[in-house]
């Protein structure tokens, strides 16, 4: 072994390296088969983590060893194509491998002059995405860690901007003694939305109605305008957790804009749907928007820290988020990637999108979505074959939402369906209901992983029975 417990300049990255390897291919070898659930607590690995910090540690090779044996045991199978719980897609193998990269070249990417490298294939990965999710070519394409933070991002942008155009400077001057900014969203928004406008100094945002599937109200959201006046941001949804709809984008993004809001669209998952033709409907007159936020590290299955947040007007965008100083060689053409995120010193996270999107191209792209989308089709069809069974969505997209009867059956199957460890959905509430989500967002969710799935979900209702 190299590398000894006293020295920590004798470790070596290929003892290291090595080793980490043969952890990941252990715990990746796992991922069609074992078990999803984790079998330790948190109190558990933490013993065998130990609780003490050393005077001196082991070589890094075995500290390794010792950190995958202490935490694997704690680790949920996200990667399983029979995981659909919350939003998570898995990691493809071009992708992670990029991540890995990204750490091993270690480039702080804020700007473009200092990281050529990584920079160029953050900006080319940009342009893709505004080809494949039909955007305009002039928006600028920030990377952050996720869609929380897009949302953020594209908020702060709009309260920037709707105040400028009262005649108010944020930047110079704070929010304190300017105009109110109202801030509206539907009924169904994503909870993180509610964080941005907290974060953005705007409150809660005020509710507009919602349908019978989620989509905000375009009626309700013209008389909510009409109600008040003022600098208004509008925060629209393409995808709702739940039942996987779409916010009318084209009727509600006209009504925002003739009352001179601000629209931002937190399309976190539902956002690649433009990317698949037999799909892109449901995203009609999204390019309309001033801002939009999508996560690569859901439907794109590009490993963790992998948001995207993208603003229709650069000046905008480097007005709220540019950041100068004396001794950071700032581009002088075009804006650096400091000026579209909130952070300056930051890893290369948008590499790995290039090597997801390099590696699947245009049509790869498009399958990818429309797999997913096709998968949750067929799962809801096979499950509706299970007795007592209802779907209580309309499966458009990705999403299907699942009763079992009555709230405590729902609950009982789900905890059933939990402890056999084939399969995950997430238990939640819609529509005043018990309800089990079902999110396909894995790359691997085939027609086989699909039956699979259908045949645990019958298994676990007649435990239930
Ligand atoms: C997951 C999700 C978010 C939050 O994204 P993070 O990447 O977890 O920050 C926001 N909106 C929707 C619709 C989501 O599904």
């Amino acid at each position: 072994m190299d590398g000894n417990g006293d020295d920590p300049r004798s470790d070596t990255y290929d003892g290291a390296l090595g080793e980490a390897a043969a952890l990941a291919h252990r715990w990746l070898s796992g991922m069609r088969d074992a078990p999803i659930p984790p079998s330790a607590t948190i109190e558990q690995v933490k013993d065998v983590l130990g609780r003490t910090l050393p005077d001196r540690g082991p070589a890094a090779p075995l500290v390794l060893s010792r950190l995958a044996e202490a935490v694997e045991p704690g680790l949920i199978r996200m990667h399983s194509p029979r995981f659909y719980g919350w939003v998570i897609g898995g990691a493809q193998p071009a992708a992670l491998g990029a991540d890995w990269l990204v750490s091993s070249w270690d480039q702080n990417s804020a700007l473009r002059n200092v990281t050529p490298g990584v920079v160029a294939a953050e900006e080319v990965a940009g342009e893709w995405l505004l080809d494949l999710l039909g955007l305009p070519e002039s928006a600028e394409v920030g990377f952050v860690t996720g869609a929380t933070m897009a949302t953020f991002v594209g908020v702060v942008t709009g309260r920037d901007a709707v105040l400028r155009a009262a005649g108010w400077d944020v930047r110079a001057n704070g929010l304190t003694g300017g105009p109110r900014v109202r801030f509206l969203a539907g009924e169904e928004r994503h909870g993180s939305v509610d964080d941005a406008g907290r974060f953005a100094g705007l409150g809660t945002p005020s509710l507009v109605a919602a349908d019978e599937q989620g989509r905000m109200r375009t009626d309700a959201l013209r008389a909510a305008l009409t109600a008040g006046d003022g600098p208004t941001v509008v925060c629209l949804q393409a995808g709702n957790v739940h039942s996987g709809s779409f916010d009318d984008l084209a009727g509600a993004i006209d009504v925002a804009h003739e009352a001179g809001a601000w629209v931002h669209v937190d399309g976190a998952f539902g956002l690649w749907a433009a990317a698949a033709p037999g799909l892109r409907h449901l995203t009609a007159g999204l390019a309309g928007a001033d801002s939009w936020g999508t996560d690569a590290h859901k439907t794109l299955n590009v490993p963790y820290d992998s948001g995207v947040a993208i603003v229709a007007e650069a000046m905008a965008l480097h007005s709220s988020f540019s950041q100068q100083a004396a001794y950071l060689p700032s581009s002088t053409e075009g804006s650096d990637p400091s000026d579209r995120v909130p952070e300056l010193s930051r890893r290369a996270r948008g590499v790995p999108v290039w090597a997801a999107l390099a590696r699947l191209g245009r049509e790869g792209v498009a399958e990818l979505v429309q797999g997913l989308a096709d998968a949750a089709a067929a799962l809801a069809a096979g499950l509706r074959t299970v007795p007592g069974v209802s779907i209580l969505n309309e499966v458009v997209y990705t999403q299907v939402c699942v009763s079992f009867g009555d709230d405590e059956t729902t609950r009982q199957v789900g905890a059933k369906l939990d402890a056999a460890g084939v399969v995950f959905a997430s238990p939640s509430r819609w529509q005043e209901r018990a309800v089990l989500r079902f999110s396909v967002s894995n790359w691997l969710t085939d027609a086989t992983e699909v039956e699979r799935t259908v045949e645990a979900v019958r298994a676990a209702v007649g435990a239930v029975r």
